[in-house]
């Protein structure tokens, strides 16, 4: 099906306007059927009548479809298109449809729950799925309002075997009869935005400052909602309040809910008063302090769009920044203000920055802004670090340019003018411009319009007595993409603690990429000088030669988490470039893990030495050795811990992925409840991180995944079996993961893509090898025939990740240089080749 374009899309904006939809949606078979039944009818004008236009549709079949009273002949529909010609200065266009549930988690997701057998529905529109909803001008520029009707299975009065459906939506719902739902209008919003949930769900309201809030869950996960509920409804209110204190304008659409809904395919998605997440961060097994902080930024995220993206709304998708960027930003600023996670910045810098700073250095980089997307199929491939993580920091570097009231100032301007409507990046930049009396052209372009990061590296001198002699900055920016770029950055002279600390501005065009810092002189040397103190910018930051000796015996005692954070990104990306070895930075985790008290540093940067640095950067012939010195690391930490807090947790669940065939015995043992450290729950989640572990090493198989399955038959646990499962060292397992991951569209697509997730393993290279040219073999057609969302996953987690050789990346290119091959696989291979050539650079210097 054709993805509508920028072109067609303008063409159409310029043509009509949208006053209204009425939906009417018949769920009532939902439970035994695979389609259900679409009405919409759709009012709109168009300013030059007798103009041809099209609808979107994504239809099992029309039932039918008239325009202005008159049926729409069948070829009038073809390729999710509906045409519509000769219209009218005011138009009624009613379609009635049969429409399929989807699998994917996009369009009208349908899971039935294996523990109870009850179904629930969840729509997800965004980013262009709404056509596979209902009949729609399927663009974010062509708001209307959205009367929404439900018709839902009814249970009979006493049939013990299934519950009540609750039916929510955009706007406040009543049900009007036994089954039917009946919705108030929405303000104006965009199509992308609309949702629906349907199923037996279980719930829980408080209402604050005149606002009615909701938070919701299937049945078998209540006790979790109920328990957790209070920590929802905590962060929730102290965001609301401070967005309403920040952007001075009420919350605009009515209630506000926020249902954690099964299989779902990203975070979270913003629609208006029905905020739809991911129930993984309902936490069924105990979870860390850093996974809750996560989960607090998710609800100071999505809630940031009901203003940054649903009040006001991208003109078209190449600003999808204008919501993510800002959401992202305002959630971590909004956690680290108003919630308990008071340093969610240093999280933001260990682990999320890193995803923004990945993204920005592969093929497929993009700027934060790009001034043209083509078609809505290529936006979607833009939600990625560049627009979450780099966007947050760059928008986070702008309000240490102009000051934090200008920003604001600026912001609140900007919702003012825009309400109900939609804007550009040049409407942003014109209103924070006039709030801060600067001109940002110079800025924008050189932040938003250009890809890639720059790297930012101190040339030291230090004289006889100790003192800083002289401190330059030096910018480069790599040669594909020569732009250098404003900063403002802190300047911090470390020992074990801050010593002191100064702010420059980085002016390229006046000093041309080389800073001095006159203030440092004079000042006696720190065992460490460090670039971006506070992390105010997006930059690569490297050390001078005497900080950089300095590293591994300073880093465990630096007594900042931010400072500690900074240093370690620093390391991972020099490591990523093939500056620092990878036998140093495994070194260097030697000494700084086993007492890292800040856990998002602890996490991110095991996380790193595990996936990245031991499986893939080391040569094959280390790995064993660096797995086990993680494992001791590990080992530390959780002696360390106190017994049952976040941090045990932590180290528990590093040391099962770190095993190696030292640790099984303990392992097993902790499965069967013994050896256990003191007041460590072994949980459902615990117990298959620990089983996963085992299989992978070929101390489990089939037997104990189908023991574990038993104690564990929810739909979590179907994923962690078929992870499991595709990991499993034999040659049958891996063939029946591989038709899995390329032929099965029956299962849900977690189902598939955690197939992909156990598949390669460096432990198993040799009985997957034969799978390495099978992949660029193969892929095209599972790419082709998958939803484009379904195909990413899938082609991205079964990529032959380890086999690090130059032989995979001929294969690669030998696939790229195919022209049949979809654009989502394209961007796949291209990023995954990239990482492959890091691999390989790592592996010549360590
Ligand atoms: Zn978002």
């Amino acid at each position: 099906m054709p993805s509508l374009t920028r072109a067609e899309a303008a063409a159409r904006a310029e043509l009509l306007r949208v006053s209204a939809y009425h939906v009417d949606l018949d769920l009532s078979a939902a439970r035994d059927s695979a389609t259900f039944g679409s009405t919409t009818t759709v009012r709109f004008s168009c300013t030059r009548p007798g103009s041809s236009t099209f609808a979107e549709l994504r239809a099992t079949s029309i039932v039918a479809a008239r325009l202005n009273g008159a049926p729409l002949p069948a070829e009038a529909y073809a390729d999710g298109r509906l045409q519509l010609t000769d219209l009218r200065a005011d138009n009624e266009l009613v379609v009635h449809a049969e429409m399929p549930y989807s699998n994917t988690g996009e369009g009208l997701h349908k899971f039935t729950d294996p523990e109870d057998g009850e179904v629930y529905l969840y729509a997800k529109a965004g980013q262009t799925f709404a056509p596979d909803i209902f009949a729609c001008f399927d663009q974010p520029d062509l708001k209307a309002t959205i009367r929404l009707a439900v018709t839902a299975p009814v249970t009979a009065e006493g049939d013990p075997s299934r519950a009540q459906w609750t039916v929510l939506a955009n706007g406040a719902g009543t049900q009007v009869a036994p089954g039917r739902w009946e919705f108030a209008d929405t303000p104006v919003i965009s199509t992308y935005l609309m949702t629906v949930v349907a199923g037996p769900y279980h719930g829980r309201h408080i209402v604050h400052d005149g606002v009615p809030l909701g938070v919701y869950c299937r049945r078998s996960l209540a006790a979790q909602l109920d328990k957790d509920s209070e920590e929802l409804f905590r962060i929730t209110v102290a965001c609301l309040d401070r967005y309403h204190e920040l952007f001075q304008i009420r919350y605009p659409f009515g209630k506000y809910d926020q249902v954690f809904v099964p299989e779902f395919p990203a975070g979270a998605e913003e629609n208006p008063g029905c905020v739809t997440v991911r129930e993984e961060l309902l936490f069924r097994s105990a979870a860390t302090a850093v996974e809750r902080e996560f989960r607090a930024m998710v609800i100071a995220h999505e809630m940031a769009h009901m203003w940054f993206g649903n009040l006001v709304t991208l003109r078209w998708w190449d600003d999808i920044w204008l919501n993510e960027s800002f959401a992202e930003y305002m959630g971590w600023r909004v956690t680290a203000e108003v919630t308990e996670f008071t340093g969610a910045w240093t999280n933001f810098a260990i682990i999320r920055k890193g995803w923004g700073y990945t993204a920005d250095q592969l093929p497929s980089t993009h700027p934060v802004a790009p001034e043209h997307v083509e078609t809505t199929e290529l936006a979607r491939l833009n939600f990625d670090g560049i627009s979450y993580a780099k966007g947050a920091s760059v928008l986070r570097q702008l309000v240490a340019w102009v000051g934090d009231d200008a920003f604001l100032r600026g912001v609140r301007a900007f919702f003012q003018a825009h309400a109900y409507g939609n804007a550009t990046l040049a409407d942003l930049l014109a209103a924070i411009s006039e709030a801060s009396g600067r001109d940002l052209t110079g800025w924008a372009e050189a932040w938003l319009r250009r890809p890639q990061v720059n790297t930012l590296r101190p040339e030291v001198t230090i004289g006889p007595d100790g003192r800083y002699r002289e401190v330059t900055v030096v910018q480069t920016a790599p040669p594909a993409y020569p732009t250098l770029r404003p900063h403002r950055i802190g300047i911090g002279v470390y020992d074990v603690e801050l010593r002191h600390r100064v702010e420059v501005a980085l002016d390229p065009v006046v000093d041309g990429g080389r800073t001095p810092v006159p203030e440092l002189t004079g000042v006696e040397a720190g065992r460490l000088l460090l670039l971006n103190d506070g992390d105010l910018t997006y930059a690569k930051i490297r050390f001078d030669p005497a900080s950089r000796a300095e590293l591994a015996a300073l880093l465990p005692s630096m007594v900042d988490p931010l400072a500690r954070a900074l240093v370690w990104s620093a390391a991972m990306d020099a490591t990523r470039d093939a500056e620092l070895p990878a036998v140093e930075f495994m070194a260097l985790a030697m000494a700084g893990l086993p007492v890292e008290t800040a856990e998002a540093v602890f996490d991110g940067t095991l996380r790193f030495a595990r996936e990245v640095v031991a499986k893939k950067y080391l040569r094959p012939a280390l790995r064993p050795a660096a797995m086990t010195e993680l494992a001791a690391a590990c080992q530390r930490a959780l002696r360390a811990a106190s017994p049952g807090s976040s941090r045990q947790l932590a180290a528990a669940r590093g040391l099962s992925q770190c095993a190696g065939l030292e640790e099984v015995e303990l392992l097993a043992a902790w499965l069967a409840g013994r050896q256990l450290p003191p007041e460590l729950t072994l949980d459902a989640d615990l117990r298959w991180t620990v089983l996963y572990r085992l299989v992978v090493i070929g101390a489990a198989g089939e037997a104990e995944i189908a023991a574990e399955l038993d104690r564990d038959p929810s739909a979590l646990g179907a994923e962690h079996a078929a992870r499991c499962r595709a990991a499993v060292p034999s040659a049958e397992a891996k063939a029946r993961a591989w038709d899995t991951i390329l032929h099965d569209d029956q299962s849900s697509a977690r189902l598939v893509t955690a197939a992909a997730e156990g598949f390669w393993q460096p432990e198993q290279e040799q009985l997957t090898e034969e799978y390495v040219p099978r992949y660029f073999a193969e892929m095209p057609a599972m790419a082709a025939r998958r939803p484009s969302g379904t195909a990413r996953l899938v082609a991205r987690f079964a990529f032959p990740q380890y086999a690090v050789s130059a032989q995979t990346v001929a294969a690669a290119e030998a696939m790229l240089a195919r022209e049949d091959i979809s654009p989502t696989l394209r961007r796949v291979v291209l990023d995954e080749t990239d990482e492959l050539r890091r691999a390989l650079a790592a592996r010549e210097i360590s």
